[in-house]
């Protein structure tokens, strides 16, 4: 009998808690708010010892909202560092669940961790290079470059871009507390709430907000296309369950490009270019399932 993981979607409002070994092998899964570092870690650790009772986990894989340290050689790895998020600044969420399980965890950011389920499992299986982009309370990006998942000097920002914003068109002064007008300051769905006085999805599907958005999104796309050369992209999160973003998105894009990057992937088969996730709302927990078994089995060289 094959090995069975745990794995933990973690996120600022509600967590998600799985078993199993693939998409179609779930065999428990809980979900609950977020409260404290030390109820929300506890309730997972005592859902996991549950579990463990009746099929031992051979690991298990976290991920996490941020920002976070997910470099194994730092002595924070597995730490949530400077997140705004009351009371989970500098937590030490992989050591808590270690300790508490005594067995290997695997820790990353919930997108890169989202994109490597996809990778596994989804849309983006076989491809060396892509990102997966979530636009919904915040904005995140992360995903692969060269078959490893995307770290560097800590791990991708790409939701706190710098991108051009007309005053004019759009006096909304943006919300990041950091920045005011980053990506996420303008097109995240609590932006699209303040600036319009109502949120995403009670916005009727010919309000202009939509066409402003994706504008926005367009831009940070055409700047991940020219800076990451992705193969993909793949764009999940609460907002774009609008259906008709994407296709605004994609318009956006080829309009911004403007033939420069001449490949058919943009030029002919945008529909298959800037996607969304195949795995769905599982994305997340289903790619900690798959981090678990690579952390554990140190084979899947991706890490
Ligand atoms: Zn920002």
């Amino acid at each position: 009998m094959g090995n069975v993981y745990g794995g933990i979607e973690a996120g600022g409002t509600k967590f998600v808690c799985a078993v199993g070994t693939a998409p179609d092998d779930i065999r428990a899964e809980v979900r609950f708010s977020t409260t404290t570092p030390e109820e929300t870690i506890d309730g997972a650790i005592g859902f996991f010892e549950e579990q463990q009772r009746l099929t031992p986990l051979a690991a298990v894989g976290i991920a996490s909202f941020g920002p976070v340290d997910p470099n194994p050689a730092s002595p924070n790895f597995g730490y949530i560092t400077s997140t705004p998020k009351p009371g989970w600044a500098h937590t030490d969420f992989a050591g808590r669940i270690q300790r508490g399980l005594n067995i290997p965890v695997g820790f990353d950011t919930d997108v890169n961790v989202a994109a490597l389920g996809e990778h596994r499992w989804g849309i983006a299986q076989g491809l060396n290079s892509f990102i997966y982009l979530t636009i919904g309370t915040g904005i995140g990006g992360g995903g692969m470059m060269n078959s490893r998942l995307m770290h560097g000097l800590i791990h991708p920002e790409m939701g706190h871009i710098r991108i051009p914003h007309d005053r004019q068109i759009d006096p909304y002064p943006g919300h990041c507390p950091f920045h005011g007008n980053c990506l996420e300051g303008l097109a995240s769905g609590p932006a699209m709430e303040q600036r319009w006085g109502q949120p995403p999805e009670r916005l009727p599907h010919g309000h202009s907000a939509w066409n402003l958005e994706a504008h926005y999104l367009g831009l940070a796309l055409a700047n991940f296309i020219c800076t990451l050369s992705p193969q993909r992209i793949v764009m999940g999160g609460g907002v774009m369950e609008q259906p008709q973003l994407l296709p605004l998105v994609r318009l956006k894009v080829r309009e911004l490009l403007n033939d420069y990057v001449r490949m058919p992937e943009i030029l002919e088969k945008i529909d298959d270019y800037i996607v969304p996730p195949s795995l769905g709302r599982m994305a997340g927990v289903l790619g900690a399932i798959a981090l678990a078994q690579a952390t554990s089995e140190k084979t899947f060289n991706c890490l």
